[in-house]
């Protein structure tokens, strides 16, 4: 449902993840949610001319919230899956992720995902490292929670063996956030793409894209690249 903006720009709703770094996170200083894909979708909002409203929640509502289109626009890292094209639409992919395996500095056990019958995997309900699991490591013990946060804390806890993730994600939060406490081992096991997500039949999706496009040979998205994942 599009309302006036202060612009004059149509105003969209926009349903993203609470907590998926450094994509999306709540910034307790100012109260905003921040990372690379708000700074990417207020790029594209102010390059196409509409106003954003943004609405954090757990990521399996953004995918709920895109099949019964109670928000026009979902950017939360979410991969490009044939199984959710069938009731979502989505732009061109803006970002190449894929999934990846941390577990704890001491452990020596776990050196790839060939080391994981009998072991606890943890991951968040709904996302492309459930189906992964499931699908291909059924000898596994899969823990799955709302959110990601809760399986690292888990893994630092010692209370599970692994956590399956996406690459970005599981690297920095290894890197920032896991004090020293964490590792990652093995390869990239599946190869991903992020796309924004929009109901069916959307009107919005040809805008974005050209926006998309836009920033992209203008040199916006790799100042934003940079800002979050440069050196
Ligand atoms: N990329 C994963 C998925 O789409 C997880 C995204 C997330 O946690 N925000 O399933």
């Amino acid at each position: 449902g599009a309302e006036d903006g202060e612009s004059g720009g149509d105003t969209y709703t926009v349903a993203t993840d609470n907590n998926f770094v450094p994509f999306e996170f709540l910034d307790e200083d100012t109260g905003e949610m921040e990372g690379f894909d708000m700074d990417l979708i207020r790029a594209i909002a102010d390059e196409a001319g509409f106003e954003v409203d943004i609405e954090a929640m757990k990521f399996d509502g953004v995918v709920t919230g895109m099949q019964s289109a109670k928000y026009d626009i979902g950017i939360a890292g979410m991969t490009i899956t044939e199984e959710r094209k069938e009731n979502i639409d989505f732009s061109d992919p803006y970002y190449d992720a894929g999934l990846m395996l941390a577990v704890h500095s001491d452990n020596t056990e776990i050196e790839s995902e060939d080391d994981l019958a009998g072991k606890t995997v943890a991951t968040r309900s709904g996302t492309t490292s459930e189906s992964y699991l499931q699908e291909n490591h059924p000898d596994a013990e899969v823990e799955t929670f709302p959110g990601i946060v809760e399986a690292y804390m888990d893994l630092q806890a010692g209370r599970v063996d692994a956590v399956m993730y996406d690459v970005p994600n599981v690297q920095y939060y290894v890197a920032n956030d896991a004090e020293g406490e964490l590792k990652t081992v093995g390869d990239i096991l599946q190869g991903e793409q992020y796309g924004i997500a929009f109901p069916k039949d959307s009107e919005l999706v040809e805008d974005v894209n050209e926006a998309l496009a836009t920033l992209i040979d203008n040199g916006t998205y790799d100042d934003i690249y940079e800002e979050w994942f440069g050196e």
